[in-house]
């Protein structure tokens, strides 16, 4: 079927659905992490950036939360970028693991392998691939520009949940060595962990974060900025990538209820991609036991069934101006 859409219904469904979404409660802030068990629980805000350029922004739109694991998402690009989606789908892997973010079971069934970029295994091997090799600066440097081309402006460093992390990732410390064991870290692992945890200590808006989507949904072109921060070919594959593990092991419950690919992380972000309409992204700190934001997934999945949109639809949707 084909649909049109106009702007100001979609800013309508996306007010409504912040609205209706407020003041839901449930779910508690991630405690493993000291810093993230501070955050004020409060907080909530909902972004949408069309694949035009528009942007919609409500409520805490602008306050820098931590970005964690959807932070694997840049990297993994950054790493088909550098390395080919080919190389990444040799070298990582690009398959669902239906475990929590941390299994280390997951890498041992996978017989060494760490499945995909959008889990811990993963995320510190697509580090770990990350030009220049053995510069732990240079690398950084090209992380965090690649975020900034994405995002259209920069993340900064949360310093103090860089120190919270550092201190308390055993578990990752874990998955890195077993990655080691395997020869599925292509760097010095002590450079690969760090730079994972930094990333993750990123500070980001649900704004920044909605443009990042919009990025993926747009093949690769920024719709704000109008750079084109990859070849095109990359962005079915990282979607398809979002599609099958963003959530973990509630990915396949998130796709059939909301019907579009996203991903979270425990700092309380999730950011959706709609291809070839919008990015999403909403922020609040509360999380269920999987680890993903409470309000973030009932506001986005209430905006997409208020404007009845879905990937296997099959409709041919058109947003129109006013
Ligand atoms: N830094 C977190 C970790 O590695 C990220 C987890 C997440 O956001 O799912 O434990």
């Amino acid at each position: 079927m084909e649909k049109e859409i106009k702007i100001s219904e979609i800013k309508a469904a996306a007010q409504s659905a912040y609205n209706e979404v407020k003041d839901l409660t449930g779910g508690k802030n991630a405690n493993y992490i000291p810093f993230l068990a501070n955050i004020d629980p409060n907080l909530f805000g909902l972004s949408v950036t069309l694949t035009d350029g528009t942007s919609i922004n409500i409520g805490d739109t602008e306050y820098k939360f931590g970005i964690e694991s959807v932070s694997k998402v840049p990297t993994a690009i950054l790493a088909m970028i550098q390395h080919t989606p080919k190389g990444v789908l040799e070298k990582i892997g690009a398959d669902a693991t239906g475990l929590p973010f941390n299994s280390i079971f997951a890498l041992l069934l996978e017989n060494d392998h760490p499945s995909t970029p959008l889990v811990n295994a993963g995320a510190i091997a697509a580090c770990s691939l990350v030009a220049p090799q053995g510069d732990s600066e240079d690398k950084w440097k090209a992380i965090t520009k690649n975020i900034a081309e994405l995002c259209g402006s920069e993340a900064v460093l949360l310093d103090e949940l860089y120190e919270s992390e550092t201190a308390t990732n055993f578990k990752n410390h874990s998955i890195a060595w077993l990655l080691k064991q395997y020869n599925r870290i292509y760097d010095n692992v002590d450079i690969s962990l760090d730079l994972y945890t930094r990333q993750c200590s990123l500070g980001i808006t649900s704004s920044q974060l909605a443009i990042m989507g919009a990025t993926i949904a747009n093949n690769g072109l920024n719709p704000v900025t109008k750079l084109q921060v990859y070849d095109p070919e990359i962005s079915p594959k990282i979607t398809s990538m979002i599609a099958s593990v963003g959530f973990y092991q509630h990915t396949g419950d998130w796709l059939y209820e909301s019907g579009i690919p996203a991903k979270t992380g425990v700092g309380g972000g999730v950011m959706g991609v709609m291809p070839g309409l919008f990015g999403i992204a909403a922020f609040a700190p509360p999380l269920d036991d999987a680890g993903n934001s409470v309000k973030a997934q009932a506001v986005i999945k209430a905006f997409m069934n208020k404007l009845d949109l879905g990937i296997f639809k099959g409709d041919t949707v058109k947003i129109i101006s006013d």
